[in-house]
């Protein structure tokens, strides 16, 4: 498939700075459409109701792909999500992986007033690094990028790495 925008997948543990990354570089580059998963499985009921031992929306996978299935694959997308690896492969031609540690993390967590359970939960999931691993299994090795995201200095060296990259991407 050729893209003349790259569409991008920014993923990670809940809490890893995806959603705020993602709107940095929408803002930057406003040729590209910045779509929160989670706010469209709400927003559009991609989901089978909710999971009431973690508090969370049971999104379906066929749903989310037939809602994405017409945009995506045309590129100019950053799809932020916290899982990645029912997407199909041909659909990015990035995948960047959020990384925090885990006290960064557990503040950002407390932040939102999840529950204890969903906090550890969360935390346990990012050491032991789930979505990296997903992402790897799923995508071609030179596609992903794992980046760390606990700072400020982070979150600015990482906006500047994306939009380094998509430049190359455009320049191809
Ligand atoms: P996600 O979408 O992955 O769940 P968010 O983008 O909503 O994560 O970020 C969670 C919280 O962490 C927000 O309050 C956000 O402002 C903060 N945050 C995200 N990235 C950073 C960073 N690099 N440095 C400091 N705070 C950050
Ligand atoms: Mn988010």
């Amino acid at each position: 498939m050729t893209r003349t925008l790259p569409s991008i997948l920014i993923t990670g543990t809940p809490g890893c700075g995806k959603t705020t990354l993602s709107s940095k570089i929408a803002t930057l580059y406003p040729e590209f459409q910045h779509i929160d998963v989670s706010q469209l499985v709400k927003e559009k009921e991609l989901h089978d109701g909710l999971d009431k031992e973690f508090d969370s929306l049971l999104f379906d996978e066929d749903k989310v792909i037939d809602e994405l299935e017409s945009v995506v694959p045309n590129g100019g997308c950053i799809v932020d999500f916290h899982s990645c690896d029912f997407f199909p492969e041909t659909w990015f031609d990035l995948v960047i992986v959020l990384r925090s540690d885990n006290t960064v993390l557990y503040d950002r967590l407390a932040k939102r007033n999840y529950s204890v359970k969903k906090i550890t939960e969360n935390i346990e999931c990012e050491i032991m690094q789930v979505v990296l691993d997903e992402a790897m299994d799923a995508y071609a090795k030179e596609m992903v990028v794992e980046l760390n995201n606990n700072t400020t200095e982070d979150m600015d060296s990482n906006v500047d790495r994306i939009m380094e990259w998509i430049k190359a991407f455009q320049s191809k």
